[in-house]
């Protein structure tokens, strides 16, 4: 899975209707900016005008350029690993900062976001203490071990505990936005998809995104047993109504009455149930002195 998604994310740029699959801050600008008012808020709680804006795999770089919009002028510092992503993430934000990995973000104060960052990281399955392994059969490949499967992920507790010491040690909130479950529980949730349609995981392997759904009770439990403080989980159509979504639809449709359709519609689509409302969830880690972010209660 590492592997495949190295090539697939270095190889191209795949996000949006051109692509194989479009993320919330392609869908409207408002998620951006909710991002923005959440971090903008909690740097101004915490006292830390010297916070920086920081982000994992910012992908086409929307989400960065609506959040700054609201934060304002800060140093933007970025972790991303595919080159072809970071040529198009630097004709947005000329001046940011690239990174490989996140213990080398600076000794500041961050102001963080993730947003389908920790989906895209391997994770291993089990099949009671067999690990399901992928092997060629043929021309083709295929699982070992069948029966019910259990997933961690080994890369995703190694991100959150660099974070958790990161804010630790130099304070600041990280909000974290994938999709997944409140609880841990079996179940094999590793998904291939391509041209917006889910396919086959084992073909055309580093073709197609891989990912698997965030196991938040996994997160959260190491990012506490790291010393960091965490929210509760929200999912993702709470979070945005309780920053405020619905009067930020309000404002832009008042001024733009002719996008009134469109606003609708893709407010309909970051926060209804049947869409990315329910199924898409949020959590912030911080330093235990920071405030709670907004949105989590
Ligand atoms: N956050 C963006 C993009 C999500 S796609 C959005 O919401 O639109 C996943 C992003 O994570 C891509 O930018 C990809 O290149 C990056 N990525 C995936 N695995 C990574 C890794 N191990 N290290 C750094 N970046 C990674």
């Amino acid at each position: 899975m590492a592997a495949c998604n190295a090539h697939y994310y270095a190889t191209r740029d795949p996000i949006g209707a051109s692509g194989d699959f479009t993320t919330a801050p392609e869908i409207h600008q408002m998620f951006g900016e909710m991002v923005g008012a959440c971090l903008a808020d909690c740097r101004h709680r915490a006292g830390a005008p010297d916070a920086i804006y920081a982000e994992l795999g910012p992908g086409r770089a929307t989400l960065a350029a609506d959040a700054l919009r609201v934060i304002g002028p800060t140093d933007v510092h970025l972790v991303e690993a595919s080159p072809a992503l970071r040529e198009t993430q630097r004709v947005r934000l000329p001046d940011a900062t690239f990174h490989d990995r996140i213990e080398q973000l600076p000794p500041r104060p961050l102001l963080l976001i993730a947003n389908e960052f920790f989906d895209a990281l391997p994770v291993r399955q089990w099949v009671g203490d067999e690990q399901r392994l992928v092997v060629v059969d043929g021309d083709s490949l295929a699982f070992t071990a069948h029966g019910l499967i259990v997933e961690d992920s080994p890369a995703r507790d190694a991100a959150v505990i660099a974070l958790a010491a990161h804010l630790g040690r130099h304070g600041g909130v990280a909000l974290i936005i994938d999709y997944g479950d409140a609880a841990s529980a079996p179940g094999d949730t590793l998904q291939a998809v391509r041209d917006h349609l889910f396919a086959d995981v084992l073909a055309d392997p580093g073709e197609q995104d891989l990912t698997a759904h965030v196991d938040f009770e996994a997160l959260s439990t190491v990012a506490r047993s790291a010393g960091a403080a965490t929210t509760p989980l929200a999912t993702q159509g709470d979070w945005l109504r309780r920053l405020g979504i619905r009067q930020r639809a309000d404002a832009l449709i008042r001024r733009h009455p002719d996008r009134a359709d469109d606003i609708g519609s893709a407010l309909a689509r970051l926060t209804g149930p049947g869409e990315m409302g329910e199924l898409f969830k949020v959590i912030a880690i911080h330093h235990p002195d920071w405030p709670t972010p907004a949105g989590f209660e």
